[in-house]
């Protein structure tokens, strides 16, 4: 598409290969698991696969919601497997990670949106890997009852991530069937039912968005009581995908990260190559160390 901005320099992704990043494909394959990172075509996937860092995407390959920066299928999902949590935590226990992140597609055919799937897959990892933390990546649950978050949340994943993705203004093209309020009360939520819980979030930049509705969604998140964020460089996955409208520049992304550490979030990470799981486990760790 000639309308897209040229990629630039500081857009630059690492190779996938070596021995590091061989044994985390093949543990993944062995166990049956998918990954957001395959899944995504995420730019770092040589980096983190080489230390092991794959998230994990649970509950299918397919997608009931249709987001048009998402590279993941759309469409009726399979049955749930019920020995996918055991699969999980045997893969987390052969990876050795320190710090797991789970996702999931959205399964709106499910009266619980999944959240017994996400429960009984963090039980199993504290299981089988008990040093290890957990953070959760979870769909919005929209068309559920309270419970399915309360079941969720009574797992005590360490960090609580839902992405709000983009700003509220873009939802009807970015985010159809999500809604940007629900996601923030989610995150709310979380935080009124178990207040020692981490909360994370974060969106992606280069849409079409304002810097004042960044700003916004910063605020936003803060008034929910959300704890960490990423902000990231929206990357096109296929030419049917949303459009890039601009590629943010680092100094852009600098001020950002300056302007929301000011806004009082814990931890912030803002680059061309931040991803909602980039280097979360090292970024976890080094707060716990403080
Ligand atoms: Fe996977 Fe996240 Fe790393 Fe991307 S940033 S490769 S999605 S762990
Ligand atoms: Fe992709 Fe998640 Fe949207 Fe589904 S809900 S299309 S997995 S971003």
């Amino acid at each position: 598409d000639n309308a897209q901005p040229k990629k630039p320099a500081w857009i630059r992704v690492r190779a996938p290969g070596g021995a590091g990043y061989r044994d985390t494909h093949r543990i993944m394959r062995q166990h049956g698991l998918s990954t957001v990172c395959e899944e995504a075509g995420c730019p770092n996937v040589g980096e983190c696969w080489s230390h092991g860092h794959a998230t994990m995407m649970i509950m299918g390959e397919i997608c009931t919601r249709g987001c048009t920066f998402c590279n993941v299928a759309t469409g009726r999902p399979e049955a749930l497997d019920m020995f996918e949590p055991g699969r999980v935590a045997d893969a987390v226990a052969k990876l050795g990670l320190k710090h797991v992140v789970i996702t999931s597609v959205d399964r709106d055919d499910l009266e619980d949106g999944g959240a017994e799937h996400f429960a009984q897959t963090i039980r199993a990892v504290r299981r089988r890997a008990p040093e290890t933390t957990i953070e959760i990546l979870t769909p919005d649950f929209l068309k559920c009852a309270p419970s399915a978050l309360e079941t969720v949340v009574a797992e005590k994943p360490d960090v609580f991530n839902h992405n709000l993705e983009t700003v509220p203004g873009l939802y009807p093209e970015v985010r159809p069937g999500a809604r940007y309020f629900h996601s923030l009360r989610l995150l709310q939520r979380v935080k009124e039912i178990s207040p020692a819980m981490f909360t994370k979030s974060g969106i992606m930049v280069g849409l079409g968005e304002d810097r004042s509705a960044v700003h916004q969604v910063m605020d936003d998140l803060r008034a929910a009581d959300v704890d960490f964020l990423t902000i990231g460089q929206y990357l096109q996955p296929t030419p049917k995908h949303h459009a890039v409208a601009e590629f943010i520049t680092p100094e852009a992304f600098r001020a950002y990260e300056k302007a929301a550490y000011g806004k009082g979030f814990l931890m912030v990470s803002a680059t061309p190559l931040t991803r909602s799981s980039y280097h979360a486990g090292e970024d976890f760790a080094r707060l716990r160390a403080v």
